[in-house]
């Protein structure tokens, strides 16, 4: 009993870790010396171990078009392992392996016990707090100055504090440098599909968007059993890796005078019976919507749009019977569903090292934004201890 207490003490104390810390917006990540706190009420301090770069790190460090949150600790697509627990956390104990996730879970409220929605009330994404629910304070400073949390992950230094509702408790045999990226993008493109748009085994599937979360959404649709998966990009360079996604034609709507929905609408016999956008521009959300088919076709909306944009569309594209929807990290809810999508890939069924297209160590970080910023890949893995 009496060593069964001080091991909780010490569990309970604050650690003294590696972390990258971005002091301004814009500027290349620091790595430094940061003091993490022990977990509170309903928060769990866990050791990551592997993180990937996705781009909405990359907005948030420019912040361009959102508020400045500074200093801070980016990151939320990670794998990791529960190091310790706070007070009233019951399901998740020392050395379970977990994914992070950006967004919660509280099985409490009106969204969490319905069966549709994953917006849950209180641990719903908010990118501009940078503090934890509980009492409103930081768990990382350096020498007492605090440094603020990223969507409740904080995933770019060895120990994080999490809301227990922001994690999944995982297959502890699945490979952490694999499935870490089921933590974001990957998911919500994959779910976009398989919840959202739900083509039927044959049917035909646009994919607007090409990247990380696009070519997820294409997965969805390989899985599904979709025969046309047509993929449509602005960018020419990503249809090559698009192949191996199971995009079976692609579309490039600067090679055509006419809107794309049109062309689209001839290759397929009046339009395709399921459509996932992943782009986050306005006029490729109309043109997704637009290329469906009368009668049952189907739109799904993935991508953030700049937050001045409005959908203009003929209602008559309504009454025709075209459906559109949209969709938040691809209607997973974070601690019900991620574990069975972690067991997909397990079972082969789903394919994630072909997202895998770079690693670096962790003290090589800013690296990883490079390659994003460049526009080279899809995902890089950033191991750390290293
Ligand atoms: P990405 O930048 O890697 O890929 C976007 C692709 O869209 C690029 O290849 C680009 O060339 C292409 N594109 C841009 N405009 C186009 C147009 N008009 N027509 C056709 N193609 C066009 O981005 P990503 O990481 O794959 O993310 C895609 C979107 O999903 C982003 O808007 C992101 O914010 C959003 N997202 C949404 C959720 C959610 O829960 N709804 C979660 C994660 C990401
Ligand atoms: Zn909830």
């Amino acid at each position: 009993m009496q060593r069964r207490k001080s091991l909780v003490r010490c569990l309970m104390m604050s650690v003294n870790v590696t972390a990258a810390v971005a002091w301004e917006a814009g500027k290349p990540l620091v790595i430094e010396e940061v003091e993490v706190a022990p977990p509170q009420k309903m928060e769990v301090r866990i050791k990551i171990l592997f993180t990937s770069l996705c781009h909405t790190d990359v907005y948030f460090w420019e912040a361009k078009g959102q508020n400045p949150v500074f200093p801070r600790i980016l990151g939320h697509e990670a794998g990791g392992v529960v190091e310790s627990v706070g007070e009233g956390v019951t399901e998740l104990q020392p050395g379970d392996h977990v994914l992070p996730v950006f967004t919660g879970e509280c099985k409490e409220c009106a969204h969490c016990k319905s069966e549709e929605s994953n917006m849950c009330d209180l641990l719903r994404i908010n990118t501009d707090r940078g503090v934890m629910i509980h009492d409103q304070k930081s768990r990382f400073s350096i020498n007492g100055k605090p440094i603020f949390h990223f969507v409740g992950t904080s995933t770019f230094s060895e120990y994080t504090v999490v809301h227990v509702g922001c994690l999944a408790k995982i297959n502890p045999l699945a490979p952490l440098d694999k499935v870490c990226v089921l933590s974001c993008g990957i998911s919500t493109g994959l779910g976009a599909t398989l919840n959202v748009a739900k083509p039927k085994k044959g049917s035909s599937v646009a994919i607007f968007g090409l990247g990380a979360v696009g070519l997820a959404a294409a997965e969805g649709a390989r899985i599904a059993g979709a025969s046309r998966i047509i993929g449509v990009d602005l960018n020419a360079n990503r249809f090559e890796l698009a192949k191996k996604f199971g995009v079976t034609e692609f579309v490039n709507p600067k090679d055509y005078k006419k809107p794309v929905q049109e062309v689209i609408a001839e290759m397929t016999n009046g339009g395709v019976d399921r459509s996932v956008e992943c782009t986050g521009h306005i006029d490729a959300m109309i043109s997704a919507f637009e290329c469906v088919h009368d009668g049952w076709g189907v739109a799904v909306l993935v991508g953030v749009p700049h937050k001045d944009a409005v959908f203009k569309t003929s209602p008559l594209n309504l009454l025709n019977e075209r459906t559109l929807k949209g969709t938040f990290f691809g209607n997973y809810k974070p601690r019900s569903d991620i574990p069975s999508v972690v067991e997909k890939y397990m079972n082969k069924e789903l394919e994630l090292e072909k997202f895998i297209t770079h690693e670096v160590p962790f003290s090589e970080i800013n690296k990883a934004f490079d390659l994003m910023l460049k526009g080279e890949g899809l995902r890089c893995i950033i191991r750390m201890g290293e």
